[in-house]
């Protein structure tokens, strides 16, 4: 393997790691991933979305902000992660009915 091919594959390393890392200390910090997390917009809509660290298709991200399509609204805006503790059971009952496209 020559050492260029070396370098790139331990770049590759950090940058996973690093995605790896940053995903439990959310995780650990009460937050949740995968096909249907609680976020809210700007404009204070909740909503669930698909939100897999690392991964994704159709949003501008920017850490645990990102830029993209708020069904509740129907606008595009900056959305944050919302706690799932942080939510009332009727928030999360509305959040939960106001999915996006399952496209992540
Ligand atoms: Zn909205």
């Amino acid at each position: 393997m020559s050492s260029q091919r070396k370098r790139r594959l331990a770049i590759a390393g950090v940058v996973i790691a690093g995605y790896a890392v940053a995903t439990v200390i959310a995780v650990r910090r009460g937050y949740t991933f995968g096909r249907n997390v609680p976020v809210r917009c700007r404009d204070g809509h909740l909503f669930t979305t698909v939100w897999i660290p690392g991964a994704s298709l159709k949003a501008l991200r920017l850490g645990p902000w990102r830029v993209q399509w708020c069904p509740v609204g129907r606008h595009v805006t900056l959305v944050t992660l919302v706690k799932d503790a942080d939510l009332t059971e009727d928030e999360r009952e509305f959040a939960a009915a106001h999915h996006d496209t399952p496209v992540p």
